[in-house]
């Protein structure tokens, strides 16, 4: 019998959460194995302070109602609920207390937020605290890039794996809400209407 947990993180900012990311989670807990993803919405992304960020609150809830109908899916509030910017490294550390030293924790985030690492604040302490899973959207160069960057992680586990429906992205559905143009079948139904009800990404985008 199994005593160790394998626990997925996904980090990201889910503005909006969509299906590319939820097919994400979907794939990382069915091929490495894990017991549960655990959704973490970012607090106050510390690379987005001058972006227009949608609420931390509001984010959350689109991640909640998103992923509410998928037992092995749960979203985090310790990003949302930590005060100042938001790293990555106190949210791994956080975890590993909760969970203890026995648990493996796998980080999963978009692969341009993965290729950045080494610049995260205190980035040595990734090595065995946590592994990475750095999810690709179709088309992408994974070769050119890990190249390009292979110094920079080569002190950190990273597995990729390609996701066809992350062709979905934030920055678009973003930009199709301010340009009235549909998303609905990118977004989850009760996403979509969240969105048109608190009138979200419709000005300043
Ligand atoms: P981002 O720069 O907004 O996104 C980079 C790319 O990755 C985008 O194409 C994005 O697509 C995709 N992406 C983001 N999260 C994803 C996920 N969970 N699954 C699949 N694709 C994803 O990245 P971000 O959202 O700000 O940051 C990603 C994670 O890294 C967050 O947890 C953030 O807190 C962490 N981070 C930490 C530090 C630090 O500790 N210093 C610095 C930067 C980021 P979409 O726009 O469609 O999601």
């Amino acid at each position: 019998m199994r005593t160790k947990s394998r626990l997925g993180i996904m980090g990201g900012t889910f503005d909006p959460i969509h299906f590319g990311h939820l097919v994400a989670a979907e794939e990382a807990l069915v091929q490495f194995n894990l017991d549960k993803v655990i959704f973490m919405p970012t607090g106050h992304p510390a690379r987005k302070t001058e972006q227009q960020v949608t609420s931390a609150e509001q984010r959350y809830l689109m991640t909640v109602i998103a992923t509410s109908s998928n037992p092995d899916f749960e979203v985090s509030r310790m990003e949302v609920d930590r005060p100042g910017l938001t790293y990555t490294v106190d949210t791994m550390v956080e975890l590993r207390e909760q969970y203890g030293p026995h648990a493996e924790l796998y980080f999963i985030t978009g692969a341009d937020a993965v290729f950045e690492i080494a610049t995260w604040k205190e980035s040595e302490r990734f090595e065995g605290l946590c592994r990475f899973i750095a999810v690709t959207r179709p088309g992408y160069d994974l070769e050119a890039a890990v190249s390009e960057n292979a110094q920079a992680l080569s002190r950190l586990d990273i597995d990729f794996i390609e996701v066809p429906a992350l062709a979905i992205s934030s920055t678009d559905l973003r930009a199709r809400v301010a340009e009235r143009r549909p998303i609905r079948y990118l977004v989850p139904e009760p996403v979509a209407a969240y969105i048109q009800k608190y009138r979200l990404y419709s000005e300043g985008y």
